[in-house]
């Protein structure tokens, strides 16, 4: 009867989590769907300790109930004390960064799961069994290193280029086939030593899981730059694997089904954010497998730049019948949402068309500078992706680059040795006017300096975005 219960508590948690899904994927049920996702948590985790508690009860050779409610309150509360200050604590701007470490913590769980599985004296043997630890100990390890590597890269702890050894591709393809050679040894060794686990085994296992973390270090270390975005929400996809691992090596339905969920759906947003950058999947999951592993280029010479203050492009903007804002995370940084949400107000109540231009890897998030204009109130209606507002751009009067700088770099398009060369990119310069906010001249994150800067249409506006919007806000005639 508990048992039957607690696999329809994982059938409604399960269903909750995609109906989650769905409720993401538009703003305007976004709330909802987090809402449902939560929800869908607290009920796999009651269903998660009521089975334990329950095996405990009915199985002499497991620790008492007791013992089993003490161990779970003790890691619950472990976790809680040191979840809730870092989640406090962090900024938005630092979110990348912390599901990077995340997702670190799902990779390392599937390696102490396998060993777990393996060493357990109730674990099952049986081919199966010992492939699906092995894989699960290699997702997870990779997982691991990669996720490591990529928090230390979006925090700029360790250079974001990548880093390009020679004959990278052949180590990497080495390692694989090195680990498949010993998923084989291991199934072979064990299948002789019935069922109890070997030394030999142990060992085998050992060298898998360092093979998976020398293979995610390198992997993720060789994409560098512009191509962060797709590694993050890469590693988010192989967590998802991971858990889903963890769920066979359990034979917990319910991990199987959440982990695949954020498997795929990590391997969609990958695929959709390679297209949107014009890089190949196969590409970027390989680890700058066919790219030129370009280093930044040279500083190069554009001429002078122009300036305007406050006062001016208030002038400006009151003038103009047409106004796009393309915000990137100088807007995040600056938390300049909010006065960028009432400058929208006031040149629409002056009857001037505003609408944004939202690039897909603009912040340093997917869906980043959308959250931070939804939090802000800007209407979703005036919020355009790349493609649906990039046409418009030519017939625009004044375009406002809040915090922006590789989304809108024409070097994407017009410089063939570019790092970020063939990414598409919002068109600003096609504006009649444009006018830069950010605090100086520094290169964006791929590190690649942009021509917008010099061009005869563009004007810099130096300093905070948020203090700059608001200048311009007391600035406005009327
Ligand atoms: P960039 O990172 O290219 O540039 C941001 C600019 O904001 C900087 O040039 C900086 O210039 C300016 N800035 C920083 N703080 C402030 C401030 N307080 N006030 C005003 N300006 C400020 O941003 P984009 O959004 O254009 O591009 C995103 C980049 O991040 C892309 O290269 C993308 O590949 C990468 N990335 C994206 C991820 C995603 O999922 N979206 C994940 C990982 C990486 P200055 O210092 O002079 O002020």
């Amino acid at each position: 009867m508990v048992i039957q219960f607690v696999a329809g508590l994982y059938i409604i948690a399960g269903v909750m989590f995609i109906l989650s899904l769905a409720g993401l994927s538009r703003p305007t049920t976004a709330r909802m769907g987090t809402l449902t996702g939560m929800v869908g948590m607290a009920l796999a985790l009651a269903a998660t300790i009521i089975h334990s508690l329950y095996m405990s009860g009915h199985d002499p050779d497991r620790r008492s109930v007791g013992v089993t409610l003490l161990l779970i309150v003790v890691v619950l509360a472990i976790g809680a004390a040191i979840g809730t200050p870092v989640a406090r604590r962090v900024e938005m701007t630092q979110m990348p960064e912390l599901i990077a470490a995340f997702h670190s913590f799902v990779g390392m769980a599937a390696v102490l799961v396998g060993f777990n599985s393996f060493l357990s004296p109730e674990g099952e043997g049986g081919a199966v069994h010992l492939i699906e630890v092995a894989l699960g100990v290699l997702i997870g390890a990779f997982t691991f290193t990669g996720s490591v590597v990529a928090y230390l890269k979006l925090s700029a702890k360790m250079k974001s280029s990548p880093l390009v050894l020679p004959a990278r591709n052949v180590l990497n393809m080495v390692g694989f086939a090195a680990f498949f050679v010993l998923m084989i040894w291991l199934v072979v060794a064990e299948d002789d030593s019935l069922g109890d686990p070997s030394g030999l085994g142990l060992t085998l296992l050992l060298i898998m899981a360092a093979l998976g973390f020398a293979l995610g270090f390198h992997m993720v270390a060789a994409i560098g730059g512009g191509d962060m975005p797709v590694v993050v929400s890469m590693l988010n996809s192989y967590s998802g694997w991971a858990a889903a691992a963890a769920g066979f090596m359990l034979g917990n339905s319910l991990l199987i089904i959440t982990g695949s969920l954020v498997g795929s759906s990590g391997a969609i947003l990958s695929y959709i954010m390679c297209r949107a950058m014009n890089r190949s999947f196969i590409s970027v999951i390989l680890g700058g497998f066919g790219s030129d592993g370009g280093v930044v280029g040279e500083a190069k010479d554009y001429g002078e730049h122009r300036e305007i203050n406050a006062d001016a492009a208030a002038e400006l903007l009151a003038g103009a019948s047409s106004v796009v804002i393309t915000p990137g995370y100088g807007m995040a940084t600056a938390q300049a949402q909010y006065a960028v949400a009432d400058l929208t107000a006031k040149l629409r109540a002056k009857g001037i068309d505003v609408r944004f231009g939202i690039h897909p890897v603009a912040g340093r998030l997917p869906g980043h500078m959308n959250v931070l204009l939804a939090e802000a109130k800007v209407p979703y209606d005036i919020v355009l992706e790349m493609d649906e507002i990039n046409d418009d751009l030519a017939d625009t009067d004044v375009v406002l680059v809040i915090g922006a700088n590789d989304t809108v770099n024409p070097a994407a398009l017009e410089e063939p040795n570019s790092p970020i060369a063939g990414m598409p990119v919002l068109e600003v310069w096609h504006a009649k006017d444009v006018i830069v906010f950010k605090r100086s001249m520094a290169t964006g994150y791929a590190g690649v300096q942009n021509p917008l800067f010099f061009r005869d249409n563009t004007q810099m506006l130096f300093g905070d975005a948020k203090e700059r919007v608001e200048d311009i806000i007391r600035s406005l005639p009327g």
